[in-house]
Formats: structure tokens, sequence, C-alpha cells
């Protein structure tokens, strides 16, 4: 396995510096021991001009075989003749095994370490990385589908499976030549990230800190990178638990990137409608629904002169934050029975490096709708927006118990889709639900039919509304319930810290 750095000098300093990037002297040849066989440091050219630096990594499979005992095949590409374990591609491919070699001998390059030459290692550098034989399952497009958006030229030169025999056609195998200007420590990691990524072979790296590790190597580049739904899952191959760890990381890292740029962009990032936006043309475009639906329902809530309000199944957090912007409403709290929406919820809130006084008018929670929650008593007002279409309607009756019946605000504000308004999104195909987990979509009839029946056994009036356009036939896209509690021998408001 073999891969030259090279890159050229200029008038302010010699090609030779690369030597203090990578920590290794132009001058010398250096041997390294690592877990899958010798490393080998060289420089076959080193002038002012041009500086080249080689890695030879001499693979012992013996030791392939040792490691990959009791797990089947481990490290060879392709476990599936009992002969794999030593006649297969590793000694001569690129691949996961010289992603390892390259993280243990360039380990301080790759941090970005660089203690004589600190300016150096902060800079892009002109680099030009060539690697004769690198297993690219997905072949060259795809080669140029991770190297491309990194800012790299790719060449990659599908090799022919036999020279002598043309016809044969290609094999799995590229020759590959990056060239770009970038910082050697970025370079190297995203080779130590995208090498495996193409081999797409078992890796040995499978342990829970993988994660903290891809983050680590990723920063800066795998968060927004197109393909890093393609880049995760191949990197942890196939474990999933490890795979969606690391991509509910980087989304989050993606959002605060996203959120230092453009605030707005992510006050529409709501998941359901705006994949469907409306599409009024001749008119300006109208504001998403889902703004119009927060819009709607804060109003009820200023209706109700609610102070406390609860936001049951608040998801990303969207009407937590329009709530906070409104002095009136005292506290707010949102529920939630996904970490991962709460953990965005947070980031998006920027709950860390809210000033004192906010913070106070804010709190997430965890938890499930469908089980009573003595944390939910005393409060205002609730609302659940587009929430009860994700719960399975046999689940149903144990939200509005817990809702209605336990937690017993004076004021609870329902939003749902109208089923009926789904024939008027074009891009959605006849007799499909808006998402993907709704359990069932209602029209205006059943709404209506459960609002009543609810506001009846838990003594409560309801109002029923649109939010959206109302079309003349099928109404409204959204429709609205908001509750009104009849007997007053619960208290409204039960001050912070104060017991009832
Ligand atoms: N209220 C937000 C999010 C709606 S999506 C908005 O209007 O945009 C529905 C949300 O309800 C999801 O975040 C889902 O995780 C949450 N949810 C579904 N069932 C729940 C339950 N039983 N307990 C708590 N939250 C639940």
């Amino acid at each position: 396995m073999f891969l030259t750095i090279s890159t050229i000098g200029t008038d302010q300093r010699p090609a030779t510096d690369l030597g203090f990037l990578l920590h290794k002297h132009p001058d010398k040849s250096q041997s390294f021991t690592t877990a899958h066989g010798l490393a080998h440091v060289f420089y076959p050219e080193a002038s002012a001009e041009r500086c080249t630096a080689a890695l030879l990594l001499e693979v012992d499979p013996i030791s392939l075989v040792r490691r990959g005992r009791g797990a089947k095949g481990r490290g060879s590409g392709s476990p599936d003749f009992a002969l794999s374990q030593y006649v297969n591609d590793r000694p001569y491919a690129a691949s996961s095994l010289l992603a390892v070699a390259l993280s243990a001998v360039f380990k301080s390059a790759m941090k970005g370490d660089c203690k004589t030459r600190p300016e150096l290692a902060a800079e892009p550098q002109p680099l030009v990385i060539e690697l004769p034989a690198v297993p690219a399952k997905g072949g060259a497009e795809l080669v140029r589908g991770l190297f491309e958006p990194l800012g790299w030229q790719v060449e990659a030169e599908p090799l022919p499976l036999d020279v002598s025999f043309p016809e044969w056609g290609d094999s799995r195998y590229v020759g590959l030549r990056l060239t770009g200007a970038l910082r050697l420590a970025e370079a190297l990691s995203q080779l130590y990230v995208l090498l495996p990524v193409l081999d797409d072979a078992k890796h040995y790296w499978v342990s829970p800190d993988e994660v903290d590790k891809l983050l680590a190597r990723g920063e800066g580049w795998l968060a927004e990178h197109p393909e890093r739904q393609l880049i995760v899952r191949r990197y942890f191959s196939r474990r999933w638990s490890l795979a969606r760890a690391a991509n509910d990381r980087l989304e989050l890292a993606r959002l605060a990137e996203a959120d230092d740029r453009e605030p707005e962009e992510l006050d529409n990032a709501v998941p359901e409608e705006t994949a469907t936006a409306e599409g009024e043309p001749e008119e300006p475009r109208p504001a998403p629904l889902a703004v119009r639906r927060r819009a709607a329902i804060v109003e009820r809530l200023r209706e109700a002169n609610a102070k406390r309000v609860l936001d049951l199944g608040c998801g990303e957090a969207a009407l937590v934050a329009e709530l906070l912007k409104d002095r009136s409403f005292t506290e707010i709290v949102g529920v939630e029975v996904s970490a991962r929406a709460l953990a965005i919820a947070a980031r998006r809130l920027r709950l860390e490096r809210m000033n004192e006084r906010q913070a106070a008018r804010v709190k997430l929670m965890q938890g499930a709708l469908t089980y009573t929650d003595a944390r939910l008593t005393g409060y205002d007002a609730a609302v659940l927006s587009e929430v009860i279409e994700h719960l399975d309607e046999e689940r149903l009756p144990a939200l509005e118990y817990a809702v209605f019946g336990a937690a017993r605000p004076g004021t609870v504000v329902v939003t749902t889709p109208n089923v009926e308004y789904n024939v008027r999104w074009e891009t959605l195909p006849a007799g499909q639900v808006r998402h993907a987990d709704h359990r069932f979509e209602w029209d205006r009839a059943q709404f209506r039919a459960w609002a009543e029946r609810t506001a009846g056994t838990y003594g409560y009036t309801v109002a029923l509304g649109p939010v959206g356009d109302e079309d003349p036939e099928v109404g409204p896209p959204t429709q609205l319930a908001a509750f009104t509690r009849i007997d007053d021998t619960t208290a409204t408001t039960t001050p912070k810290g104060e017991s009832r």
C-alpha cells in the first residue's frame, strides 16, 4: 500500500518545509511498527522546488488473520473463501489499513500540531496526493463525489482487471490523484475517513469512541458534506447504532453552523409542511404553513391570557422559540419524547448561551405524553401542535387522560392536518399521509367529533378553527381546536416554587 504527498516551494519557503508539517525529516527514511505491519516513510524527492513524502505500508497478512480470529473475515475484503484470509488485496490496495497507518505515523500532522512552524499548519498548502491503487466501491464517480466537494481536483482512473486482457473490463480499483490547496491536517483527516469509506470492507474500528474520532476527523468538512449519509454508514460498516449516533451529532454541528449563518433559515426548517410548501404563484408567496400555524397558536394563547405554557411534543422547539419572543409568556416548557429532537432544540434555542433571565423562562424536558406526569400540572395552557397524529389511535385516549384529565391546564390548543386538503398538495401522491410518521390524518368531521367528545369527557368547551387559507371544497390545510376548562376547581396558575 502506497501513498505520496507532494508540495511545491514558493519564494518565501522551500517545499521541504513539508518535513516540519509531517514531523518527518526529508533526509531520513524511517520505519514504524503499526497494528497491521511495518510502515515506512521516506522522501523520493526533497528539493526547495518540490518535495514528496511517501508512506509505504507492508501489510503483515499473518497479523490480519490473527486479529481477525473470532470475527470471520475481518479485514479481508472478501471473506467468501477459506484462503481469502491469506490471498487478498490488502497488501496492495490503499484501504482502511492505510488509514490506520496514516493516523499512527502522522498523528500530530493530522491534528494540525506543528510547534516549529505553526503558521504552516494553519495555512492551506498546495498539495498533490497520489494513491496508485484505491479500492473504490462505487467507482471513479463516487471518488469524485467524495473528494470534489472538499475542494480537490480529482483524477480517478479506473484500473483494468488485467492489463493483458483489457476485454475483461475494469477492476474495482482506481488510480487516484488529488490536487488542491488545503491545510495538511485537513487533507490527512479526509483521507483517514474517506479511504475506508471507498474500500467499504469490514474495518477494525467499531468501538463507541469511534464516533468521537469520526467527529474529530470530520470537523469542519463532514457535517455539510453532500455524501455525509453514505460516508457515515460505510465508515461504521453498517453498525447502525454508531452511524446513527454520529449522524445525530453531525446534524447538530450542521445546524449549529447554519444557525450562526442564518437564523431565519432554521425558523422554516420545520420537517413537515416545508417539504410540501404551498404555492400560490400569482400572489406574493404566503408564509409557510408552519409559520402561520405558530402564529395561530400564539394568538389563542394570548386570547386565553396564558402566562405559563407547555409545548407538548415540542419537537425542535420552533414554537418555544416563538413564545420566548413575547414577554407575556413567563414560563415556557417544551416536552418531547425524542432525545434527538431535544438536543437539537437546546442547540437552536442556544440554551447554554442564554442570559439568566431568559434561561429562567424556558425549560426543556423529556417525557412521554401517554403517561400522566406530575410535572405537567398547574400550567395555564398546553399546546399539542401536530402531535396527536403521531400516536397510534389506540394510544390517543391515554394522551387525552394525561393532558385533559391529569395535567388539566386552563387552555389546550391542538392542531392536526386536515386530510381533505391533501388533494391540494401537488407533490403529495394520492392517498398518502403528509409525513412518514403520521399514524392517521383526520378530515374535519373526524377532528370535530374527537374534539367534542374529549371536551365533554373532561369538562372543557371547544372552539374549532382553520389554519392556512381555506379551500371552498376541502377546507384549510390544518385544523385547530382551542379547549377551555369549564370547572374552576383546579387553580389555573401556580407560581413557581409555591405548592398548591
Ligand atoms: N410540535 C412540533 C413538532 C411536531 S412533530 C411542531 O409543531 O412542529 C411531533 C412531535 O411529537 C415529534 O417531535 C415527536 O417526537 C413527538 N411525540 C410523538 N409522540 C410523543 C409522545 N408520546 N410523547 C411525547 N412526544 C411525542
